[in-house]
């Protein structure tokens, strides 16, 4: 092992090829290449195999990382595969897009020694593209069928992690989706230059092949009740996310081309996938030739800026009320966006939307702020510093966070227990909700947060809803005895 491992002191941190930041602002492909299979082994072999994974630790799935690793620096790729799959129902989607720098590669033991990171992500997603490439990653085939069946509320990747662990002990699962493809915000939030689509459609397809019914532009609530998903089978999941955008509120945020970030996202994504978006064509929804500003400092803020850049907007500016070091999205992007031409106010809060006679938006007023006291939480608090500035602006995009809709009312079932942001409550040790065999995971269950959870709340889930339907099944042997 030694030979083959531990190479940090030898092998530099480098990351697949980044295409240039010209070269990628004109298309929404991914902004990362692929590692070459020499350059995945060397990366691979700069892991120093701790006694003590903090990686592993960092990562919520406990993924099995040094193994992987060293099996990948040897060139083992298909056992990599295996044992990088066994724990992550998407290592190549999680590889993407998992903001590593605060999770496993954030505290990686060489990291912290200054030597920079195992660039883990990376080869994590090109063991399993490998897999995909080579044909390894086949439809699911269950050691038997079983007869009892789980319905799944939500085509993201809490309600596919959970569908595909159900699936590979046999049971018939259905999954519901009030939108017209699978896939959840991994389709219709993610811009493509972080997630190509096809990666995404390439997992629905795989568990469509594997038995996985969808049923697709099904809103529970109003197409269906969860009342009839529950009689229709022995348990249910509700993995719906979390899309209840929150609003700006200062004078002037209903003008016209002031737009919730989903929107503007959901149609870019879609004109992606090769659909006709009137809205997009009529230029609502285009950035082409017009100055922009994004109001937010999270994932979806970012996504939104390097989209407006793509789709050619003649200038886009990022406004936040912290600073950089206190914003809440990935600094890996932040940077990616300021290659790409975006221009970050920090500490700038937006007081009014500045509108034509006729309502349309022209400019942001903004306060400037400074960092103040620690907050409860220990985070520093915006204050206003009495400086304001103007913002040009035709089009304003507020990416402010997003709530849980209101599921006991949208469900007409007072009895699921919410908390006071309106998230799902369950136990945590089986993920069931107040409702017996109703079960909740992902976003709907802890606020807005990263796919990575979303997988391991859909893992968990499913091996909760295994348990009680296999006690259920035995339960009707021991009664028909
Ligand atoms: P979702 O992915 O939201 O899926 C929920 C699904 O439920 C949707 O398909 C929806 O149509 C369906 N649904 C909702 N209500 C109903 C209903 N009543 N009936 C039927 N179907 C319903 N995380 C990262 O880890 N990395 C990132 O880079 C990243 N970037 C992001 C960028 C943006 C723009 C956004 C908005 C989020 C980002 N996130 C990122 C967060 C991540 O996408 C979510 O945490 C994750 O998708 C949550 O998964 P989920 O399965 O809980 O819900
Ligand atoms: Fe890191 Fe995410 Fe992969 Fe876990 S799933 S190892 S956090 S990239
Ligand atoms: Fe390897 Fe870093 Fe994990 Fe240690 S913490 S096992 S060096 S990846």
């Amino acid at each position: 092992m030694a030979e083959r491992m531990l190479q940090f002191t030898k092998v530099s941190r480098a990351m697949p090829q980044k295409r240039s930041a010209k070269e990628r602002a004109a298309d929404f492909r991914e902004i990362y290449g692929e590692f070459s299979p020499d350059a995945a082994q060397a990366q691979a072999s700069r892991c120093s195999q701790c006694g003590v994974p903090f990686c592993q630790q960092g990562c919520p799935l406990q993924n099995n990382i040094p193994d992987w690793l060293k099996l990948a620096a040897e060139g083992r790729l298909e056992e990599a595969w295996r044992v990088s799959s066994a724990t992550n129902n998407m290592p190549e989607i999680c590889g993407r897009i998992c903001p590593q720098d605060r999770l496993c590669e954030g505290i990686c033991t060489i990291e912290q020694s200054g030597h920079g990171t195992v660039t883990i992500g990376s080869v994590e997603k090109y063991i399993t593209d490998t897999a995909w490439a080579e044909g390894w990653i086949q439809p699911i085939k269950p050691p038997r069928e079983r007869s009892q069946s789980a319905g799944i509320i939500g085509a993201g990747p809490g309600g596919l992690a959970a569908a595909e662990q159900l699936r590979r002990k046999g049971y018939q699962v259905t999954v519901y989706d009030a939108y017209d493809r699978g896939g959840g915000l991994l389709i219709y939030g993610i811009p493509g230059f972080k997630l190509e689509k096809d990666v995404v459609e390439r997992r629905i397809r795989h568990l469509e092949a594997s038995g996985v019914a969808f049923r697709f532009n099904t809103r529970v609530g109003s197409d269906v009740s969860l009342g009839d998903l529950r009689s229709a089978h022995d348990t249910v999941l509700i993995a719906t996310g979390v899309y209840a955008a929150k609003d700006l509120k200062c004078p002037g945020s209903g003008s016209e081309g002031v737009l919730p970030a989903l929107d503007y996202l959901t149609a870019s994504n879609k004109v992606s996938l090769g659909d006709k978006v009137e809205a997009y064509e009529s230029g609502a929804l285009n950035a082409e030739g017009k100055r922009v500003v994004v109001i937010g400092g999270g994932d979806t803020a970012m996504d939104c800026v390097r989209t407006a850049i793509r789709q050619g907007a003649k200038s886009v500016t990022c406004l936040y009320r912290r600073d950089r070091a206190n914003m809440p999205g990935s600094q890996r992007e932040v940077q990616n966006a300021e290659e790409e031409g975006v221009v970050f106010e920090w500490l700038a809060n937006p007081e009014a939307i500045i509108d034509t006679k006729g309502g349309k938006v022209k400019a942001v007023r903004a306060s400037r702020m400074k960092l103040g006291e620690p907050d409860a939480s220990g985070r520093q608090s915006p204050v206003k510093t009495g400086e304001t500035f103007d913002v040009k602006a035709d089009m304003v995009i507020k990416a402010l966070g997003f709530d849980p809709e209101d599921l006991p009312a949208l469900f007409n079932e007072p009895s699921l227990t919410v908390n006071r942001w309106g998230a799902v409550r369950v136990d945590y040790a089986t993920m069931e909700t107040s409702l017996p065999g109703v079960y909740a995971a992902g976003d709907i269950v802890r606020g807005a947060s990263l796919v990575v959870w979303a997988i391991k709340d859909g893992r968990d889930a499913a091996e909760a809803m295994h348990k009680a339907m296999r006690a259920a099944e035995q339960a009707a042997k021991v009664a028909a005895e």
